[in-house]
């Protein structure tokens, strides 16, 4: 055999294996992808309107007042914190898992004087990875498979995934809308006391509160949180109580922990977070308050998992939380002075929605506001009905009109869509020059 011939059947068996070799891999992949597919604790958690509409938003010509994230600077003394702490050589180094030791004395000294109690910063607080983190340590160490948890609608849309990813039954309870008013404000929303009861039973292991609350801004007046109190207390519950707007308080409005009610710091975790705190939202750190007893199961779960959280971000967060306890209740503390600037965007944005015809309502806390476009009667019919209209609505005028907002059906579960479709959430944590951007839109909304 010549040497051209050989080379030539060498060449082909050659080629033939490695086509069998990848055939077989790819059979084998295949295979794979078939017989191992997603655990069951996420299925059908594959959509996140975060990861939609943020990618959505993305473009700078859109006005962006989607996500929840103050595009106005953190305070400075935070910023040179961290700046600062990275130049020390031991700060870029791990620290202690359940909280940086300065971090932790400084949240126990701040919460201290909120709850009128000494807490411990080693056994009664734990730092995590935002306010995601200590709910989600909160849910894996408190909620067992099987149980029931109670879930305020509209809510913050993680709710609903952790309590499935822990085994668990989300149960909600719509906020009812006080009908015949002209003016709107969160306050009108409320929970029905014989529907609320209705929710409790004995799998119920505990009511996940939010207050003041994303999407609508309601903060929950003490009566209100007397009567989850008094349900907890009688069916022997948990309550988780989201308050990552903690200082984002509105005028003739007070915030209150339902762990300082009577009976309920046993029972009750409470999340904050540094970003809402100091407006860092993208340092993602967060921390679940209450007693040892419930705590040390959180901390169980954070070691075997993140395990710890960034140091100079900590020894940052810690820095600022220090500098405003000292002056905590004068208007210059960032506390005071971070929800005092806001409530001028409030009203400006609230001004800005009424002036295109359309009805918000007014949030008497955190930085998001719904709006009502029921008025604007867009005909959104070319877009299929696959989906709820305000998730059409926005997209349609992120394309069309250039503007971002959150559609609210994403905070409710589906018996409740019905409600809700007609609103957005507007994000109002923003510089002047965005509110006129978008003000500017909503004015020429018809022109264009
Ligand atoms: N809870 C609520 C009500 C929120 O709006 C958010 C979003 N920031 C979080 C928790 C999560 O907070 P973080 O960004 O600190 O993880
Ligand atoms: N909490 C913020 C909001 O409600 C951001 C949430 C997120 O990006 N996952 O907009």
């Amino acid at each position: 055999m010549n040497i051209a011939r050989q080379v030539l059947i060498r060449s082909r068996i050659t080629c033939r294996s490695a086509y069998v070799s990848c055939r077989r891999r790819f059979c084998t992949s295949q295979h794979i992808m078939s017989r191992h597919t997603h655990a069951k604790r996420i299925e059908g958690l594959d959509k996140n309107v975060w990861v939609a509409f943020t990618a959505m938003s993305a473009d700078p010509s859109i006005v962006n007042l989607g996500q929840g994230f103050p595009d106005i600077p953190p305070p400075s003394y935070v910023k040179e914190a961290l700046a600062k702490a990275v130049f020390e050589d031991r700060m870029n180094q791990y620290t202690r898992g359940f909280g940086h030791p300065t971090l932790v004395k400084a949240l126990s000294q701040v919460y201290g004087k909120v709850y009128g109690r000494e807490i411990d910063p080693f056994k009664e607080i734990l730092v995590s990875v935002g306010g995601y983190g200590s709910l989600f340590s909160t849910m894996q160490a408190l909620v067992e498979e099987g149980d029931e948890v109670i879930i305020i609608e509209p809510y913050f849309d993680c709710y609903v995934p952790m309590v499935r990813m822990a085994g668990a039954k989300p149960v909600m309870i719509p906020l009812r809308l006080k009908s015949g008013k002209k003016t709107i404000s969160s306050a009108d929303w409320y929970l029905d006391p014989d529907e609320l009861s209705s929710k409790f039973n004995s799998k119920t292991k505990a009511i996940i509160i939010n207050t003041p609350n994303n999407p609508i801004g309601k903060i929950f007046t003490r009566d209100e949180l007397q009567m989850i109190a008094d349900l907890c207390i009688k069916h022997d519950t948990l309550c988780f109580s989201d308050e990552v707007y903690e200082w984002l308080v509105y005028k003739g409005h007070q915030h209150i922990k339902i762990a300082t009610l009577p009976g309920m710091w046993d029972r009750t975790v409470t999340v904050g977070s540094a970003g809402k705190t100091f407006s860092v939202t993208g340092w993602k750190l967060g921390w679940s308050i209450g007693p040892e007893h419930l705590i040390k199961h959180l901390q169980t779960v954070m070691q075997n998992t993140v395990y710890t959280c960034p140091t100079p971000i900590q020894e940052a967060v810690a820095q600022g939380l220090l500098l405003n306890y000292d002056i905590m209740g004068q208007p210059e503390c960032y506390f005071t002075s971070l929800a005092e600037e806001l409530e001028g965007k409030r009203d400006r944005m609230a001004a800005i929605v009424q002036e295109a015809g359309m009805t918000p309502v007014i949030p008497d806390g955190g930085y998001f506001m719904l709006v009502d476009v029921t008025s604007l009667n867009q005909d959104l019919s070319h877009m299929g009905d696959d989906e709820a209209y305000d998730y059409k609505f926005v997209k349609w005028m992120i394309k069309e009109k250039k503007l971002a907002a959150i559609p609210v059906t994403a905070f409710v579960g589906d018996e409740s869509k019905k409600h809700f479709e007609k609103y957005i959430r507007l994000c109002f944590i923003k510089q002047d020059s965005t509110l006129e951007a978008a003000g500017a839109i909503l004015k020429n909304w018809k022109k264009v």
